[in-house]
């Protein structure tokens, strides 16, 4: 398996620089903006477009323009959300079109919808368009939702001002919503401190069952942000969102994984704490034989190469998205996804933290880059199922068994 990992690595390498190059030499469709100003204003002409900011404007005062000429920076998970917006000669929004994304669309569909587009119509530009305040939050997909707010509210104000010559208010502080980055921290913080403190003293072991149920319920349910291995897909696209969120969840990962290994899968992942959570319910578990165990392992690995070389050579970044922590937390996709977290969650019943073990994208990348640590024996207790001596890559560093603890020492 060894060389068909080195091989899907190359391959992998080879689909990103084929992407790029796709890219570079072959330039996607351009987006007809004119097609699109008939949708939102059919009945209004506009000649042709103005630079300095870069806007339609029609005789009768109607304003026009595309949001990424005016805000590119703006972005939300993966990348900026391109609308098209008309404003009317007050301020006010007149008209609304999303252009482009490549947001999951497990987080935005709603977002695409017209009833919700619908909802901005009438906003003036001086309006706040803060979620929970004036703009639907969706709940499950805060940091798109705030970043096409924010586009809007950007954009619009300065063509208010620079086309209409509409007074408008200046761009205040950032609000105190926009805090799930601080939430985040405060759940990272304290967990990898308590990974360091259980590794001296077993008194502290029961503190993970704590911050995996909180995990659970603000990482899973509340931020509805799993690290996912759509973030380091867009991280080497050249994606990344412009939410701080965001690069806190990729960067404290990284950290932790040169720090830690695998630790965000056992400290902080919460599908992998539900799976282990269920797994801890007494049904008795599967026995099966380590070679065939090892084998199945490997299929995780298999499918993260397989994803990334269709990612990478189509730069489309869902046609990557298999992650039942996705469809779980953001309360959408299909029959085939929401059947998979069912039988994933299930099958922790009778095999150890099942989509941890063979399926999960993320411990496939996470043990891959763990570096090698030969502290850790393996107990029968084991919440991966693991075997004594484990590898490395298949420890999620649960310090129940870490050789220089007394818990381990007394085996
Ligand atoms: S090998 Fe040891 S430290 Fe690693 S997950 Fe299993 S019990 Fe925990």
């Amino acid at each position: 398996m060894k060389n068909i990992k080195i091989i899907l690595f190359l391959t992998a390498l080879a689909a990103l620089i084929a992407g790029y190059s796709i890219q570079i030499f072959l330039p996607g469709k351009k987006i007809d903006e004119r097609v699109y100003l008939l949708e939102i204003a059919p009945d209004i002409k506009f000649p042709e477009k103005k630079v300095s900011p870069p806007h339609y404007k029609s005789d009768e005062g109607i304003v026009a323009f595309n949001t990424y000429d005016i805000t590119p920076s703006i972005r939300g998970y993966a990348g900026p959300i391109k609308l098209l917006l008309a404003l009317s000669p007050d301020g006010r929004i007149s008209g609304i079109k999303i252009l482009e994304h490549k947001e999951t669309k497990n987080y935005v569909h709603y977002m695409e919808t017209p009833e919700y587009l619908q909802r901005f119509l009438g906003k003036s530009v001086n309006d706040p368009f803060e979620t929970d305040r004036d703009v639907d939050a969706i709940s499950r997909a805060t940091v798109s939702v705030e970043a096409m707010a924010k586009t809007i509210k950007e954009s619009s104000r300065i063509v208010a001002s620079d086309v209409l010559k509409i007074p408008v208010k200046s761009e205040e502080a950032k609000k105190a919503h926009d805090t799930g980055w601080i939430t985040y921290l405060l759940l990272f913080s304290p967990a990898i401190v308590f990974y360091f403190v259980t590794r001296k003293s077993k008194k502290f072991l029961r503190s993970r069952d704590t911050g995996l149920i909180i995990s659970i319920v603000v990482v899973g349910f509340y931020l509805s942000s799993p690290f996912s291995i759509l973030h380091i897909f867009n991280l080497l696209l050249l994606r990344p969102s412009s939410a701080y969120l965001w690069y806190v969840i990729v960067f404290s990962t990284i950290l932790s994984i040169i720090i830690a290994g695998r630790f965000y899968c056992g400290w902080l992942c919460p599908f992998g704490a539900l799976s282990e959570f269920i797994g801890r319910l007494p049904f008795k578990k599967w026995s099966i034989p380590v070679e065939t165990d090892d084998r199945w392992r490997d299929l995780k690995h298999l499918l993260l190469g397989i994803a990334a070389i269709v990612v990478f050579i189509s730069r489309r970044v869902e046609f990557g998205n298999y992650e039942t922590y996705v469809t779980l937390f953001s309360f959408h996709g299909n029959y085939f996804a929401w059947s998979l977290v069912v039988i994933t969650l299930l099958a922790n019943l009778k095999v150890e933290r099942f989509w941890c073990r063979y399926l999960c994208p993320v411990a496939a990348l996470t043990g891959m880059l763990s570096r090698k640590d030969k502290g850790y024996v393996s107990r029968p207790d084991c919440p991966m199922g693991n075997k004594p001596m484990p590898l490395i890559s298949e420890c999620i560093r649960c310090n129940r068994c870490y050789r220089k603890s007394p818990l381990a020492k007394g085996e």
